[in-house]
């Protein structure tokens, strides 16, 4: 990462450690020490308060430093993909194979969560005095977001694409619209060959390398970050509810990890030419990130920085692919949108045949693009799917308490997924990969 200007002062302890070492130690400390405090002192008053005081703020701050590179990263990044791209030949294929990607593998996360759940039928295992149980605690929150659901339909979705201004795209969050905006900046830029672009292209540059910068400051303090957060969630959440609904969240869990651990590493092997081990290790700060934000966007720095200096991915794909990626690739979500679907529609006796399960397969692919990459992004596109099949809206209330568990889990594997596919698509137009083996952090 960006200091190789510098000269190196060599480090000892705790600094001389790999960062994801560093993260992975912050993960341990924070969850055990969470927990601990859970089981000692449960709702006790000053167990609160270190969460309202200590921990959550540290957690937070840590996210809208990452927030608050995004907005910048995402233009200048793809300005700067498209624009080194040139060849509008070779973005076309790049688009077009990053898009067949996005379909093809997301579509094979959603058949393995359909296929499981079918399988297990966890929404028949619940007891139905848990299930009210559960219903009534969340009835608020599930109620504003069925709310939510109101302002999402699918022509909105797509005109969204396109946004009317920019930066009020760029203001609202709707990353969708911002990155249109920066690919079709990009093609005038590269389609245009002046000095007055040629100055913006460099501008851009700095822009985007002023974002690296900043990102390794920011990234610096994540394994405290990373301890934090954990240590809210799990001083918070405690683990009864996640007993309770021990069945889905089993199902939910293996459904991810199948397609994280077995899926990905294959594809990545046979179509990528990169072995599973060297995946991982290139991947895994992306992925200890992915699972302590919940969102792929906050994580979007790192998956760059893991794609470009750990797995080898010219600059040029994995700005392009990582970054669409990011906001529409998202094999967990869509893979979790289908598990929950049909977990809540065995809770509520609604049987839905093979057919109608297909089509909530393609919905989930398409929700898998368009949910937001932040935590609980996915909540309002499932309270729409639900809706359309006539299934209570608000029984998404039933899964919310153990949500940000299973959100952890499932933006690990977007992530991982948005690494994969600029791995896959890198190779498939003729560009090399090689995975550093040093650790270079
Ligand atoms: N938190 C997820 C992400 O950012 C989106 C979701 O499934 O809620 O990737």
């Amino acid at each position: 990462m960006g200091d190789q200007d510098h000269p190196q002062v060599p480090h000892r302890g705790w600094r001389a450690m790999a960062l994801h070492t560093r993260m992975l130690i912050g993960f341990m400390v924070g969850a055990l020490a969470g927990m601990a405090c859970y089981a000692w002192a449960g709702q006790a008053p000053w167990l609160d308060m270190v969460v309202a005081y200590i921990s959550q703020p540290v957690g937070d701050l840590f996210l809208r430093l990452l927030f608050m590179l995004v907005v910048p990263l995402v233009f200048s990044a793809l300005v700067l993909g498209v624009v080194e791209i040139g060849d509008p030949k070779l973005l076309g294929r790049l688009g077009l194979r990053t898009l067949l990607w996005i379909i093809a593998v997301t579509a094979i996360a959603v058949t393995i969560g359909l296929v499981l759940v079918n399988v297990f039928q966890p929404g028949r295992g619940l007891p139905a005095e848990v299930g009210e149980h559960l219903l009534a605690q969340a009835s608020q929150r599930a109620g504003d977001i069925a709310a939510r659901r109101e302002a999402l339909s699918a022509r909105e979705l797509l005109l969204n694409i396109v946004p009317t201004n920019p930066v009020n795209a760029a203001a609202s969050g709707n990353l969708i619209g911002l990155m249109f905006f920066a690919l079709m900046f990009g093609i005038a830029a590269t389609v245009l060959r002046t000095d007055g672009t040629r100055t913006f292209v460099g501008t851009v540059q700095g822009v985007y390398d002023i974002c690296l910068r900043l990102i390794s400051w920011v990234i610096g303090l994540a394994p405290y970050a990373v301890a934090a957060l954990l240590f809210t969630l799990t001083a918070r959440l405690g683990w009864d509810v996640l007993g309770q609904l021990a069945r889905y969240v089993g199902v939910v869990v293996l459904a991810l990890g199948l397609q994280t651990f077995v899926v990905l590493p294959v594809l990545v092997r046979f179509l990528g030419g990169v072995r599973a081990r060297a995946f991982f290790r290139g991947a895994q700060t992306a992925m200890l990130t992915a699972f302590s934000t919940s969102s792929s966007s906050a994580t979007l720095p790192t998956t760059l920085q893991a794609a470009e200096h750990r797995l080898g991915v010219p600059k040029r794909v994995s700005r392009f692919v990582c970054t669409l990626g990011a906001t529409a690739n998202m094999n967990g979500t869509a893979l979790y949108e289908g598990v929950t679907v049909l977990f809540l529609a065995q809770f509520f006796g609604v049987d839905l045949s093979l057919l109608q399960q297909m089509v909530v397969l393609l919905i989930c692919v398409l929700g898998g693009i368009g949910a937001a990459g932040v935590p609980g992004g996915s909540l309002p596109v499932i309270a729409m799917i639900l809706g359309m099949f006539g299934i209570p809206p608000e029984g998404i209330g039933l899964v919310l308490g153990i949500d940000r568990f299973l959100d952890m889990c499932r933006t690990a594997l977007n992530v991982t997924g948005d690494l994969a596919a600029s791995v896959v698509v890198a190779r498939s137009v003729g560009e090399t990969v090689v995975p550093v083996t040093e650790p270079a952090l």
